[in-house]
C-alpha cells in the first residue's frame, strides 16, 4: 500500500478513496473565469483542481482562488522555484513541480521547507517526452525504467532535503508504455500515484485510451487520484474520470446508466431517453443505477441490477421497474415517467447524500 499524504483537507494513498482530479484551461489570471472553471469542475465530481501558475500574477491570482474554491488547489509550475514558493506562501494546497529542474540543491532545499512549513505535499510529474537525455542514452529510449528512474531521480533531490510528501507521475500518450511504468514504479516505492494517460487526444479516441490505462492500473489495485486527460473543456475529463471509477465500482456517485444496445424487439426510443435521463439528471449525486431497456422480454431481468428503470412493454407503452417492488405498466412521455420516479427516491433536489 502507498503511504498517505494530506492535501488540504483529502487524504492521497494509503488505501484511501481514489480522488479525481482536472486541470483548468483559462488564463490563471482571469481569476472570475478561472474561479467558474474550477467551480464548474468541483460540482461535476473533481476532487482536487490543477491551476498553471508560469508568471507573477498567477501567484497573485494563487490566493483568491483558493479563497474562493471548495476544493483543493494545485499549483502547476515548470522550472521556476520563485514561483513556487510563492504559490504556498499564497496557500495552494499542493504543488507539481520537478526539483530536478530548479536549478540545483539550494534551491530544492528552499522548496522543501516552504513546502514543509505550509504542509503542501509535491507531485513529480515525469512524461515519457521530457525524460533526461542520459536516462534515454542509458536505457535506449523512453521505456519504463527510463521514466521511473527519472521520476525516483527527482524524489531523492526532495528527500536529500528531508522532505518526503511526495506523489509521483510517469505519464506517455503510449497506454502500453503508461501502465508499464506505472507497474514498475509500483514495485519499487510506495509513494502515492497520480496515475493517466497524458495528451490522449479528443474526448472519443482519449477516454477509450485513458480507461484502458487507468483502468488497468486501477484493476491491480495501483493508482491513488487519476486525471483523464482530453483535448478541449475540462468538464469531460471529470466525467470520465468518475466513469472509469464507478465502472470499476471503486466509488460511486450520481446516476449510472444501464442502457440495452438495442435490437430487432425494442420497443421504445432507448437511445434517446437514455440521452435525455443521463443529461436531466446529471445533477443528482446520490448513487444509483437506472436502467433503459428495449423490451419486457428480457429487459427487467438484464435490468434487474438497477435501482429503477424502464423497459419497452409493447405498442409504445413501458413497464417501470423499482427494485424489490412489483413492474408498473406506464403509458406516455417514458423518459419523464423514469426522471420523475428518480427524482422521487432521491428527493427534489437530487443533492442529498
Ligand atoms: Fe433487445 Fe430487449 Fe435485449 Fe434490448 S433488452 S437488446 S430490446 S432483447
Amino acid at each position: 500500500m502507498t503511504r498517505e499524504i494530506q492535501i488540504g483537507k483529502l487524504k492521497l494513498g494509503g488505501g484511501n478513496p481514489v480522488l479525481v482530479q482536472s486541470m483548468t484551461n483559462t488564463d490563471t489570471r482571469d481569476v472570475p473565469a478561472t474561479l467558474a472553471q474550477i467551480r464548474a469542475l468541483a460540482e461535476a465530481g473533481c476532487d482536487l483542481v490543477r491551476v498553471s501558475v508560469y508568471d507573477e500574477e498567477c501567484t497573485r491570482a494563487v490566493r483568491a482562488l483558493v479563497d474562493g474554491s471548495p476544493v483543493p488547489l494545485v499549483a502547476d509550475i515548470h522550472f521556476d522555484y520563485k514561483l513556487a514558493l510563492a504559490a504556498m506562501e499564497n496557500g495552494i494546497a499542493k504543488l507539481r513541480i520537478n526539483p530536478g529542474n530548479i536549478g540545483g540543491a539550494v534551491r530544492v532545499r528552499m522548496v522543501a521547507d516552504c513546502a514543509r512549513a505550509h504542509h503542501v505535499p509535491i507531485r513529480i510529474g515525469v512524461n515519457s517526452g521530457s525524460v533526461e537525455k542520459e536516462l534515454l542514452a542509458k536505457y535506449g529510449g523512453p521505456v519504463p525504467e527510463a521514466l521511473v528512474e527519472s521520476a525516483l531521480g527527482h524524489a531523492r533531490l526532495l528527500e536529500q532535503a528531508g522532505y518526503e510528501e511526495i506523489v509521483l507521475s510517469m505519464k506517455s500518450s503510449d497506454v502500453r508504455l503508461t501502465v508499464e511504468s506505472y507497474r514498475l514504479a509500483h514495485a519499487r516505492c510506495d509513494y502515492p500515484l497520480h496515475v493517466g494517460v497524458t495528451e490522449a487526444g479528443l474526448p472519443g479516441q482519449g477516454t477509450v485510451k485513458s480507461a484502458i490505462g487507468i483502468g488497468s492500473l486501477l484493476l491491480d489495485g495501483i493508482g491513488d487520484t487519476i486525471r483523464v486527460s482530453l483535448s478541449g473543456d475540462p468538464l469531460p475529463e471529470t466525467k470520465a474520470g468518475w466513469d472509469i471509477l464507478r465502472a470499476l465500482n471503486l466509488r460511486t456517485r450520481g446516476v449510472q446508466l444501464i442502457a440495452c444496445p438495442t435490437c430487432g424487439r425494442t420497443g421504445i426510443p432507448v437511445a434517446a431517453i437514455a440521452e435525455r435521463v443521463e443529461r436531466e439528471l446529471g445533477d443528482i449525486t446520490v448513487p444509483m443505477k437506472v436502467a433503459v431497456m428495449g423490451c419486457v422480454v428480457n429487459g427487467i431481468g438484464e435490468g434487474k441490477e438497477a435501482d429503477v428503470g424502464i423497459a419497452g412493454g409493447g405498442n409504445g407503452a413501458g413497464v417501470l421497474f423499482v427494485k424489490g417492488q412489483e413492474p408498473e405498466k406506464v403509458q406516455g412521455d417514458l423518459a419523464e415517467i423514469l426522471i420523475r420516479k428518480v427524482r422521487s427516491l432521491v428527493g427534489q433536489t437530487g443533492k442529498r447524500e
